[in-house]
């Protein structure tokens, strides 16, 4: 049995650039996919939010002279390409997915709305939500925890490029230590990147828990879902 029903996937666009450095690693796409398509078969519901930072962020466009609002449009511009390049790739090994926008650009995807998004995974598909909350000065992390509290996820399941949540960056500090699970508030407290605020406040809020893993390691979302403890659960 999965350890979840109902999933709200965050994928980072970032971690889609593999070692390129930019746009999209083809390898690292068809690894997502394929790790999708094993807990799919699972039987477990799947609504995924992509982000769009291998492409475009509107921060760091405002860094360099651009628009803020333009810049936040562009990347969520960005986070539609990295929802087609997905559900191309899931297309590719016979998964269904449908792309739904929160901006209208039909034909490119259907307009999001929660009950589209529940019916495409009731029937089997994989609902692949872009456009963030399709509103400029928010995140894909925030636009994750609008759309898991909407299609009423048991869980968002953030997957990054380290394992879990630490007590300081285990990137530049090698004395950090992984928590195996932690309260919102003790995040928000000790003011633990592990999602923006506005995002963590929100899943605090609506109850909605969140796993954090590396969807990196080929096999792990997999692994989250036969309740290994390989990430670090945030719990009310
Ligand atoms: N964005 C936005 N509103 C949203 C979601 C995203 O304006 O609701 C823009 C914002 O500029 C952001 C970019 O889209 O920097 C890409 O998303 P994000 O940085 O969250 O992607 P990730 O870090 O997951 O690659």
């Amino acid at each position: 049995m999965p350890r979840f029903k109902r999933i709200l996937l965050k994928l980072s666009g970032e971690s889609l650039q593999g070692e390129q450095g930019y746009g999209i690693d083809v390898k690292r796409l068809n690894e997502y996919a394929t790790q999708i398509k094993e807990v799919l078969n699972m039987g477990v519901e799947i609504g995924i939010v992509i982000g769009g930072g291998n492409i475009f962020r509107g921060l760091s466009g405002a860094g360099k002279g651009f628009d803020r609002v333009k810049g936040d449009q562009m990347g969520m511009c960005a986070t539609v390409i990295n929802s087609l390049a997905l559900s191309s790739a899931l297309g590719a090994i016979g998964v269904k997915s449908r792309v739904l926008t929160a901006i209208r650009m039909e034909p490119i995807g259907e307009f999001y709305t929660k009950w589209r998004a529940i019916e495409a995974m009731e029937s089997g598909e994989v609902a692949i939500m872009s456009c963030g909350t399709s509103q400029p000065y928010f995140t894909t992390d925030t636009g994750s925890s609008l759309r898991g509290i909407e299609i009423e996820a048991d869980v968002m399941l953030k997957g990054t490029r380290v394992d879990g949540v630490y007590t300081a960056d285990p990137e530049k500090d090698p004395t950090a230590t992984k928590f195996s699970d932690i309260s919102y508030d003790e995040v928000l407290s000790r003011g633990l990147r592990v999602m923006d605020i506005t995002a963590t406040a929100m899943c605090k809020e609506n109850n909605l828990p969140i796993y954090v893993f590396n969807m990196d390691i080929v096999g792990n979302l997999k692994r989250v879902m036969a309740g290994e403890p390989i990430g670090t659960l945030v719990h009310p």
